[in-house]
């Protein structure tokens, strides 16, 4: 165990002005704390906060990291609260160990390998500020050196399964590659003993005294560099258990085919001197084609720089070369964190910029996720911190842009899930579908059969696929609409003209115009093909009457344009065209226009979506008629309801039908359907009839007759 003033010590030799009362405060803090408690080998618990602050030391960071990897399991573990750190300790510490504290609660839902990525992003993104993400890789690598006294092999292969999805790829693209390869192979070990003892025993074979393959291309590389007058150190090395075992994974080899165990390490001292090495390599072996990479001209987003090459030693064996600097080789080992030279005599702090630089380099790293060539590249739009990450009761992570809601949650996890979604319980308490989500929300969807899409969905969406699935929704909705509304034109044109639609008919029309079924009808639908035109086809000499509206009122709404959905002239107010008129959506049979007073809108939906604007197309196709229906008082004279009819002959207006509503002694009330071409004509009918000597009142029906002359009677 480290002592108090060793550690004090370390952090002194690369920071002289170092906080020494904040480091011994929390020191002796964490240790009162944590008090008799016991790690799995019997050590004082203290001792992990201890080693972590330690590897903290190797990182050369700030005392406050310092600080925060002794008290971070304070919180979690003893009965340390929030608010004794913050008032000890102050609000820069006390928000540090939160964030670890955080991140430790998160460990508790594994991920599986799918979801890694999304939950390295949701670490990243809870950890706000790195150095919580680098007091936590510290704390995982020491529980990972200590992994084999847990005693339970579930919980071993638990957390060993967690390291390799979640912090061994965290630590590398930060650039901490010791940290990394440290990770990686106390996690194979544990999830694959037999493969790790298979391959460790096969390199010791092959590197073991005199039949040691590698030994000869060393001792090669090493006279060919001193004869050319190059002093750089060389070191020999195998490769790591794990980074073999992905290997033989990725290229499918056995382990007995397996040449390439060996890599050498040329520090040279100069970014030139890398390139006349290579050269020089180049010519004495051969290389084995594309193994070369150039990454001190494109280094890796993690800040990597080095040459790599294969060449083919005199046993065959393949030999892989890394030539670097000295400076490149502390990067590779240490990450940015070899990067943040410290200055003598500088005080390390969390607001110093240089420090404060290199911890949003650190930033941009993650942001910047892996090189290709490693992993496949997410899109630089899901990139975390425009992201939330949230919860499905399992605990399966979904990512979202920053402003989403749960109904795009519940489209990210699938459509049918949204299309039925009827509200939503976010961390166990009910709340609307636009809630705003954040990070870490847990999120049900509460799901109705009976739910269909909302046109009010389309502004609580954020994310490009609930949006897209929405209008898809409704653009086929519109289009079953229209084929149904075309069939039933047909049916009822065809009734009207005294035939029968049968499905063979059908079929045969489409076929004569070269379609299928349901196109046609959709054709019908929206007015492309009049339903006359279809009858005179089949019956060429027939006179067809239609009770139906020939001119389908055209649908304005927010998109623009679009053709007529399918719509049914209603049947309380007899719209004309040039009518003001308004949709009504109804679940059953599409759109309602009823003129914009009818009587009836009242009683109909107050929901303002099931309300469309609609208008009449401009120009009217001639020759179709519209019913309209009047109200018209005559006095009760002789030849008075001739003379009505008489006239309405002369205008050439037809009379559909003819009730008598009410009749006493001195008037008569009768009902009137017409047949008029649109508005204006209707106006000048009306007209003609009031200057009738014995026409009293000449009204137009708007919203139920019935109903108001019940009223009026009463
Ligand atoms: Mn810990």
């Amino acid at each position: 165990m480290i002592r108090q003033y060793e550690l004090v010590d370390r952090i002194l030799e690369y920071n002289p002005n170092a906080d020494e009362a904040l480091i011994n405060k929390a020191y002796v803090y964490a240790m009162r704390a944590h008090g008799s408690q016991k790690r799995h080998n019997g050590d004082p618990y203290f001792s992990h906060p201890l080693q972590v602050a330690g590897i903290m030391t190797d990182l050369r960071l700030d005392d406050a990291s310092i600080a925060t990897a002794l008290l971070h399991d304070t919180v979690e573990d003893t009965e340390t609260t929030h608010e004794d750190i913050s008032r000890l300790f102050g609000a820069e510490i006390a928000h540090l160990v939160d964030g670890v504290t955080k991140l430790s609660k998160l460990e508790l839902s594994s991920p599986n390998a799918a979801q890694a990525e999304n939950f390295r992003k949701l670490f990243v993104a809870m950890s706000q500020d790195v150095r919580v993400l680098l007091v936590k890789l510290a704390d995982r690598l020491h529980n990972m050196r200590t992994l084999h006294f847990v005693p339970h092999a579930e919980k071993r292969r638990r957390i060993a399964q967690e390291t390799l999805d979640l912090y061994a790829p965290l630590a590398g693209r930060i650039g901490m590659q010791s940290i990394r390869e440290e990770l990686e192979e106390i996690a194979f070990r544990e999830l694959n003993p037999d493969m790790h003892a298979s391959i460790t025993a096969r390199i010791d074979r092959m590197t073991s005294g005199d039949t040691s393959m590698a030994v000869p291309v060393l001792n090669d590389l090493r006279d060919l560099l001193r004869q050319n007058g190059y002093m750089s150190p060389i070191h020999g090395r195998t490769k790591r258990p794990f980074s073999i075992f992905v290997k033989m994974q990725r290229q499918g080899v056995g382990l007995e085919q397996l040449s390439d165990v060996f890599a050498c390490r040329v520090i040279t001292s100069s970014i030139a001197e890398c390139y006349q090495i290579l050269g020089l390599i180049h010519t004495h072996w051969a290389m084995v084609p594309n193994r070369f990479k150039d990454y001190i001209s494109t280094p890796k987003r993690n800040g990597y720089r080095s040459l790599h090459t294969t060449i083919v030693g005199p046993s065959k064996q393949r030999v892989e070369i890394q030539i670097r600097t000295a400076h490149m080789h502390e990067i590779a080992e240490k990450g940015l964190a070899a990067h943040w030279a410290y200055k003598e005599g500088d005080e390390i702090r969390s607001e110093d910029t240089h420090f404060t630089s290199w911890i949003n380099e650190l930033l941009q790293m993650i942001e910047a996720g892996d090189p290709p060539e490693d992993f496949l590249e997410h899109s630089r739009l899901e990139m975390f911190h425009d992201q939330v990450f949230c919860f499905t009761p399992r605990g399966d992570v979904i990512g979202l842009p920053s402003g989403a809601t749960p109904l795009d949650f519940a489209f990210a996890v699938h459509t049918e899930i949204g299309y039925h979604a009827v509200g939503t319980k976010v961390n166990g308490l009910r709340q609307p579908l636009g809630y705003v989500l954040q990070n870490a929300d847990e999120v049900e969807i509460l799901l109705s059969k009976q739910q269909r899409p909302q046109r009010s969905w389309e502004s609580i969406a954020k994310t490009g696929k609930a949006k897209a699935a929405i209008r898809r929704y409704f653009r086929e909705q519109n289009q079953a609409q229209m084929i149904s509304f075309g069939r039933e034109l047909l049916e009822s044109g065809f009734r009207d003209a005294g035939f029968v639609m049968t499905k063979k008919l059908l079929d045969q029309i489409a076929g004569m115009i070269g379609q299928k079924v349901d196109p046609f009808l959709y054709d019908v639908g929206c007015g492309q093909i009049s339903v006359p035109k279809v009858i005179g086809m089949i019956y060429p000499d027939t006179e067809t009457h239609f009770t139906t509206a020939q001119i389908a009122p055209i649908r304005v709404d927010r998109t623009g344009l679009v053709p007529g959905v399918s719509l049914h002239l209603s049947r309380c107010c007899f719209p004309v065209p040039g009518d003001r008129i308004v949709g009504v959506r109804d679940s059953d049979h599409g759109i309602d226009v009823h003129i914009i007073d009818c009587a009836k809108l009242v009683a109909l939906s107050p929901m303002a979506e099931h309300w469309v604007d609609l208008r009449w197309p401009t120009k009217n196709v001639g020759g179709d008629h519209h019913l309209a229906r009047l109200e018209v008082d005559l006095a009760h004279e002789v030849g008075a309801l001739s003379e009505l009819t008489g006239l309405l002959g002369r205008v050439q207006c037809n009379i559909d039908d003819l009730v008598f509503l009410k009749r006493d002694k001195s008037v008569y009330r009768i009902r009137l359907d017409l047949e008029v071409r649109d508005l204006r004509h209707l106006e000048q009918i009306k007209n003609a009839m009031s200057t009738l000597e014995n026409v009293t009142l000449v009204r137009r029906v708007r919203g139920d007759a019935q109903m108001r002359l019940v009223e009026e009677e009463q």
